[in-house]
């Protein structure tokens, strides 16, 4: 959380501190609200101005990190907004729907795990009941786990990373195409892994690249039914994914600090690449893959 006091805003090394979180290990899935230090998902900071008046959102593991950010940015842009999470996550989402209300707008969670087919399968009819509609999905639940190792790696892992990160994007969007209009937005998370994979994030890397390549895919072939589909890769953020097995511990005190800006990102840092390819302003940006990295090189 940035010290009112001594943070300078307008430099992005300094705007957050330098992080070296201590060594710390949470079940998965992590809960920000046990995360050590806290993560700042611009609660204090975010400041809307109706770029999303009216909307209606989805927005997958929208309880903490990431998601958590862009679902209290969509709401104070205007928005009505469904969180989804896994049932675990109860007390970070009641959070997130806290700062929804407060904004002024419906925020209904809808919890399951995405890798129980009838959740995954009757997800998007549910937020649609639950909001009147669906114009914006953001497909950002994610799973890492780290192996060093690819004897390390089994399959049931495989499959299970595969199932939540991009098999879920398929199901997720073929049923939002039910109900989005022309205008309407498909926006799913990607990750500067997708083009420098670590070598212990194997399965969750490839993943990121096909995210990728769906969100170009798709993004062509719902251009002409001026539905836009775009993607976020971030760099190294400081979320809960971190802490319960996405990186090794003794890592964690290095974490983001190889990118130009020197540390690692926070979750607030995300929510405006989210609200831009959400709204009215991207309407000639499709097939986009924004990177919000700190400064590694993309492609
Ligand atoms: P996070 O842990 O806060 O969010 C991930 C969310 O995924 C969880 O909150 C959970 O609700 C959801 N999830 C995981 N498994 C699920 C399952 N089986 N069923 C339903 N939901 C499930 O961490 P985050 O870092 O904010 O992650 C959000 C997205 O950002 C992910 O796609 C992640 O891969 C991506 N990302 C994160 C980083 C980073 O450094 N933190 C970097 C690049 C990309
Ligand atoms: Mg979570």
């Amino acid at each position: 959380m940035p010290d009112e006091t001594t943070t300078d805003l307008n430099n992005p090394v300094t705007k957050y501190p330098k992080l070296s979180p201590p060594q710390q290990d949470q079940p998965e899935p992590g809960l920000d609200a046990k995360l050590e230090p806290r993560a700042d998902l611009g609660e204090k900071s975010y400041q809307g101005s109706g770029r999303l008046a009216g909307r209606k959102a989805l927005i997958t593991g929208g309880d903490s990190g990431i998601g958590a950010a862009v679902a209290i940015a969509y709401a104070r842009e205007g928005a009505d907004v469904a969180i989804a999470y896994l049932p675990a996550e109860e007390e970070d989402a009641r959070h997130v729907l806290e700062q929804i209300d407060a904004a002024g707008r419906t925020g209904v969670g809808l919890p399951g795990d995405l890798l129980d087919l009838d959740y995954r399968g009757r997800l998007v009819d549910d937020a649609v009941e639950a909001l009147g509609g669906l114009d914006i999905l953001v497909n950002n639940a994610g799973k890492q786990i780290f192996a060093e190792q690819l004897e390390d790696l089994d399959d049931d892992q495989v499959e299970q990373t595969f199932q939540v990160n991009i098999m879920a994007m398929f199901t997720l969007s073929r049923a939002a195409l039910k109900h989005l209009p022309a205008g309407g937005a498909i926006i799913n998370t990607t990750s500067i892994q997708a083009y420098e994979p670590s070598a212990h994030l194997l399965d969750y890397a490839t993943t990121k690249a096909a995210i990728n390549a769906f969100t170009k895919g798709l993004a062509e072939q719902l251009g002409p039914r001026g539905i836009r589909v775009n993607a976020v890769a971030p760099g190294p953020i400081w979320t809960p994914l971190q802490v319960s097995d996405g990186q090794p511990k003794e890592r964690l005190p290095t974490f983001g600090h190889d990118v130009p800006l020197g540390r690692a990102g926070q979750p607030a840092e995300l929510a405006a690449a989210y609200v831009f390819l959400a709204s009215e302003d991207a309407s000639y940006v499709l097939g986009e893959t924004l990177n919000v990295n700190g400064g590694k090189a993309s492609p």
